[in-house]
Formats: C-alpha cells, sequence, structure tokens
C-alpha cells in the first residue's frame, strides 16, 4: 500500500499538457495588450475560457479551426491568444485535413497498440 506510484504516471503527462485543464491563459496578442478597450479582447478571452473547459485534443483541434479561419500566420497568432505551441496547432491542423480518421471518436486516448481489433486471439 505505497503512495510512490503517482510519482511515475505524472511523468508521461508532462509531455503534452500545457494547460491544466480549468486554467485560462491571457491572451499576449498585440490587441489585448493595448490599453484601451479593443472588441477582440472579449473574444480571446471568452476563446480561452472555452479551451480551458476542452481535453487535449478537443482544445487542439478548436484552436487548429480558428488558426485555419486566420489563414497565414494563423499558428503564430493562435499561439499567442492561447499559448499553445505553434507545433501542437500545425499538428491539430493536420488532423483535421486528414478528417481526424486516425482519431477514435468514443475515447480520450488512443488505444495501446493502435492496429484494428480483428479476431481475438485464442489464447495458447
Ligand atoms: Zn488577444
Amino acid at each position: 500500500m505505497g503512495a510512490h506510484i503517482a510519482a511515475t504516471s505524472t511523468k508521461e503527462r508532462v509531455q503534452e499538457t500545457v494547460l491544466t485543464t480549468g486554467e485560462i491563459h491571457e491572451c499576449e496578442c498585440r490587441n489585448c495588450q493595448e490599453r484601451e478597450e479593443h472588441p477582440e479582447q472579449a473574444l480571446h478571452r471568452h476563446m480561452n475560457v472555452f479551451v480551458s473547459r476542452l481535453n487535449e485534443q478537443q482544445r487542439r483541434w478548436y484552436v487548429a479551426l480558428e488558426s485555419h479561419k486566420v489563414g497565414h500566420g494563423g499558428d503564430q497568432q493562435l499561439s499567442l491568444i492561447t499559448g499553445m505551441n505553434v507545433e501542437t496547432i500545425r499538428r491539430g491542423r493536420r488532423e483535421l485535413e486528414e478528417s481526424l480518421a486516425e482519431r477514435p471518436t468514443d475515447r480520450v486516448r488512443l488505444p495501446g497498440g493502435g492496429r484494428p481489433s480483428v479476431k481475438e486471439k485464442t489464447p495458447g
């Protein structure tokens, strides 16, 4: 009955998780740094509130979608707004382009092996 298991399980999470769920990122784009109110400030704040409630992959895809709408420079722009890594956004866009073909719809994590379950192997 040791509590030593917790130490190992934290390590694998470090890779992808940028923000803890529930934490709201403050936009760092130029408009939000201005003193005067800018219409985009509220929008960006709302985006970050929304993003904070999504899980990792939903977050990635939503931000990728927003980046796609911006077009050129979208990844950098969205990176400033959401604090998400540019590479992560790029990856999200690629995943959307591939129609999330390799992504299961019903679970957050990919199944371990990644191969389709053809038939259950009879235990030898
Ligand atoms: Zn902003």
